[in-house]
């Protein structure tokens, strides 16, 4: 039997990868992004487009109001400026959307629990630096176990490259000819992607780190 499988879809990297990973697999996907304030708002656009060039349904929900409730980071707040640089433990924090994953993971629970979907996969994964906490394989087991409790009818949570390096996942997409120059990493979100901040450093490395040619048009170098 084919499984239906919602992805939580940010148009980047990761999660275009798993988008394009698991329909190889022959899953039947279906795909949710959420506008949640985030400056780097362009990174929808990118999941729109990347969608429709693959024929997979993607809902965008509208929830602004998140932002009301997550006050002091760079991601969702204006006032805040993005960090340049590596990531380090304080600057990760200041881009740290609390808990976001277990807020994306229970949406898209909902969605597919009424829509008669089997499973939900997300693209967390390991990190070079401190992981954020909510993309460590613990967490996405209890959170498989939760989605298995949560209604009569059970939803498995797949976090297939949690013990993946982004370089791995560049090597798999590069393997499943991902459009990574369609692909938004930025979060600072501009015209292109701007080079300095920590997402796009890490997504650099990954690049250089797996040998494959990188697309990106970068502000800087
Ligand atoms: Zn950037």
């Amino acid at each position: 039997m084919t499984t239906r499988t919602v992805v939580i879809f940010s148009g980047g990297l990761d999660s275009t990868t798993l988008l394009y990973d698991l329909k190889s697999a022959g899953h039947e996907v279906a795909a949710l992004a959420v506008n949640y304030g985030q400056r780097h708002g362009c990174e929808l656009l990118s999941a729109k487009a990347i969608c429709q060039s693959i024929n997979v349904e993607l809902i965008t929900l509208e929830l602004k109001g998140l932002a009301q409730i997550f006050g002091h980071n760079s991601l969702s707040n204006a006032n805040v400026t993005v960090p340049t640089g590596t990531y380090e433990p304080d600057s990760m924090q200041q881009t740290t959307v609390p808990n976001r994953n277990m807020i994306l993971l229970s949406l898209a629970t909902g969605w597919a629990i009424s829509h008669d979907y089997q499973a939900v996969a997300f693209g967390a994964h390991s990190g070079e630096y401190t992981p954020y906490p909510d993309c460590r394989p613990e967490f996405a087991a209890v959170m498989d176990d939760a989605a298995q409790l949560c209604d009569w009818q059970a939803v498995r949570i797949l976090a297939p490259f949690v013990n993946w390096s982004k370089a791995d996942i560049v090597r798999r997409g590069s393997e499943l000819n991902v459009p990574f120059e369609e692909t938004w990493s930025c979060y600072v979100g501009g015209e292109k992607h701007c080079g300095r901040c920590g997402t796009c450093l890490d997504r650099k490395l990954a690049f250089e780190t797996s040998g494959i040619k990188d697309p990106t048009v970068y502000e800087s170098e």
